[in-house]
């Protein structure tokens, strides 16, 4: 008993451990961590912890750092700040979260400690100061539709395209490198993560859309890319005829009965077959759209 207790904890344990919701989890090789300069840029770089990804941005004024991974994990944090030390002294002046899901931003109190004014769309303190998971950091500064933030040089846009993967996405941009930073709501080359939880599935449609209607080149994950490569414009196109397609073929199960259970078990969408994780999330896909068509929700 006291074994199966104590595989059932490891087990727990290793859940919660999991980085989630990784698209293509780093290689087995791979380092711990790592820090890119995008191609390209003078000085836009991505932070890699495991399976989670955070944009930063040095300036000559200070620097603009966003979600600081470090749920269950402090030393993704002081691996962050030491590696933007390694590049720069300028105090870091911004953390800007990406959405509220602990995943991507607990651990943020080093960045407090060295200063740092953490902004979010308004809904994201409303929902963390609700459910006040320790370790999380509030925003001091919040975003309702839109904000720009100038910053020795650089434009950084923080967007809000309305509901979809949480109900307080920011969409970060900068205009003139072309380059946005999309966290969970456009995964790459993948169905969504799992059920879809905490998710508006039409408005998310709606705000694909008007982020294929801003004008960037690339796009940064939240969560490492097929390869480790950054994201297209194709990439999100192809997002959203996936959900097109599965809300499509949902409806017409739901309309035949089918939800939930047996629409689970049929539903599949063989176009998209060669997407990450079809095989285990597309049945969880379908639970989600099979909720909103045959019970409101
Ligand atoms: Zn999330």
């Amino acid at each position: 008993m006291r074994t199966m207790l104590a595989c059932a904890a490891t087990a727990i344990a290793m859940m919660l451990a999991a980085p989630a919701p990784a698209q293509t989890p780093a290689p087995a090789a791979a380092p711990l961590f790592a820090t890119t300069r995008v191609e390209g840029t003078d000085n836009v770089y991505i932070f890699r912890y495991q399976g989670h990804q955070a944009m930063f941005i040095v300036t000559p004024a200070g620097v603009i750092a966003t979600d600081p991974i470090g749920r269950y994990r402090p030393q993704a944090v002081t691996a962050y700040i030491d590696e933007i030390r390694k590049i720069t002294s300028a105090p870091i002046r911004y953390v800007v979260y990406s959405h509220h899901h602990y995943d991507h931003i607990a651990g943020g109190k080093p960045f407090k400690d060295a200063g740092a004014t953490f902004v979010a769309h308004k809904r994201a303190r409303e929902r963390l100061a609700e459910l006040s998971f320790p370790d999380i950091t509030l925003p001091d500064e919040v975003v309702d539709d839109k904000r720009t933030i100038e910053l020795g040089g650089t434009t950084l846009e923080l967007i809000y395209v309305g509901r979809n993967h949480s109900d307080n996405t920011l969409l970060m941009r900068l205009p003139k490198e072309k380059l946005i930073f999309a966290v969970d709501f456009l995964p790459i080359n993948s169905v969504n993560w799992r059920n879809m939880p905490d998710s508006w599935p039409f408005e998310w449609e709606d705000g694909i859309k008007k982020v294929l209607a801003l004008e960037w080149d690339r796009m940064i994950p939240g969560h490492p890319g097929p390869g480790g490569r950054l994201g297209t414009r194709d990439d999100v196109s192809n997002l959203l005829a996936y959900m097109q397609d599965l809300a499509a073929e949902v409806k017409k199960a739901a309309d035949a009965g089918k939800c939930m259970d047996t629409a689970i078990r049929e539903v599949k969408l063989p176009k998209y077959a060669t997407l990450a994780n079809y095989e285990t999330w597309l049945p969880m896909n379908v639970e989600r759209y099979c909720l909103y068509y045959s019970g409101g929700m």
